[in-house]
């Protein structure tokens, strides 16, 4: 297992860190759907057993099961072995008062007595407002000082300028966690925040770094390219490697919901190594592949709605494009749940939407391919 120096912490963490959002999942007796906590005790143990020692999750995770089966899980082992980040749900929040509350209601939940970091959830520019109106920041420097917090950090999902803004209002953020893959260096805070965070000396964690799975498996042609180069190397270990050799990053989170999957995250930390430039080609070609697959140019800038029938127009298009990028059946499920009126399908041809589309799309002509492709 590969270990790095997080910042000014003084911490060397596992650089796999494990993601506790996507737990196996069983029906219990009264037909709710709740963690298999057997199994993922068990996914734990062998993490730990193999070097892992830092353990990301959050207060909505599993409906707050998360922080329960994580604490109970490694109550067993010494606790100054491992680290633990929580998050602090901001959008829940309304008084500088519920900071104090929830921190101690997920400190009993973990039933532990300190975090070893703990991050503003998912700031943007809404709950970084609220952030500073309910001064949230404040209360946990409080806790910090208290003993109950080590590490001061956040997570982050809006553009780079809002990200920018966040990193600059605190002198002291430990580290910050963001979205980042090798499809998605331009969305969110992408390489510009990354390179801002390498400037300042903030240490990244990254989420997503297979993409939610979509980038663990493509069609034939796509992993031919990898699978020519490495027949035994897994899909998803590019994706981790990727991440993993670009600065800051110091720990990559993987959610991880089977023991294979731990396993195979496992052998890809074990010896870990970074791309060398060949490898970083051969991304770049996967990339470009992938890119090219895309059916339609949508930018989702919702100029063309609401449309008179109800017709989203720009998820119609996402999910399209999305299934024939990455080959996941996933969304062509997600058309089919869909509400009918939302579908392409439900498409009058009224042709309004077009005559708003700064792209010049052919909007009609193409919710009927989307109907075609996604239905069946
Ligand atoms: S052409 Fe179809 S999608 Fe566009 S506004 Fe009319 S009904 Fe809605
Ligand atoms: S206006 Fe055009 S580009 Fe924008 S969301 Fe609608 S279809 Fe997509």
């Amino acid at each position: 297992m590969e270990y790095r120096e997080f910042g000014k912490t003084g911490l060397k963490p596992s650089l796999l860190g494990f993601g506790c959002m996507r737990f196996p999942t069983k029906l219990n007796e009264e037909g709710n759907r709740v963690i298999d906590r057997e199994e993922a005790e068990k996914m734990l143990d062998y993490a730990y057993k193999n070097g892992v020692t830092y353990f990301d999750t959050a207060y909505p995770y599993h409906g707050g099961e998360s922080e329960v089966v994580l604490g109970n899980a490694m109550k067993k082992y010494d606790r100054s072995t491992f680290l633990v980040a929580d998050k602090l749900p901001m959008w829940k929040l309304e008084r500088t008062e519920d900071v104090r509350d929830t921190f101690f209601t997920q400190l009993k939940r973990l039933n532990m007595d300190y975090v070893d970091f703990y991050l503003l959830h998912a700031l943007n520019r809404n709950t970084f407002q609220k952030a500073k109106d309910i001064k949230a920041l404040e209360e946990v420097i409080k806790l910090k000082e208290e003993g109950f917090i080590k590490h001061i950090g956040f997570s982050f999902h809006d553009d780079y300028e809002i990200f920018e803004q966040i990193v600059n209002y605190y002198d002291n953020w430990e580290f910050c966690q963001i979205q980042y893959n090798y499809m998605d260096t331009d969305d969110q805070a992408g390489d510009k925040g990354r390179e801002l965070c390498l400037d300042k000396g903030i240490p990244l964690v990254i989420m997503e770094p297979i993409k939610g799975g979509n980038l663990a498996s493509f069609s034939p042609d796509v992993e031919e390219i990898f699978k020519n180069y490495d027949k035994d190397a897994s899909i998803a270990s590019w994706a981790l490697r990727y991440v993993g050799s670009k600065e800051p990053v110091r720990v990559i989170l993987s959610g991880m919901t089977t023991f294979e999957q731990v396993v195979d995250n496992i052998n890809t930390f074990n010896n870990f190594k970074k791309l060398n430039d060949k490898e970083e080609k051969l991304v770049q070609e996967v990339k470009a592949l992938i890119k090219s697959k895309v059916k339609i140019g949508c930018t989702g800038c919702e100029y063309c709605m609401p449309c008179p029938k109800g017709v989203k127009i720009p998820y119609n298009f996402s999910l399209w494009n999305n299934y024939s990028m990455y080959n996941n059946k996933n969304f062509k499920k997600n058309y089919q749940s869909m509400e009918e009126s939302a579908k392409a399908s439900a498409c009058i041809k009224c042709g309004k939407c077009e005559t708003l589309c700064p792209q010049h799309l052919k909007i009609r002509d193409n919710l009927v391919l989307v109907n075609e492709d996604l239905s069946k």
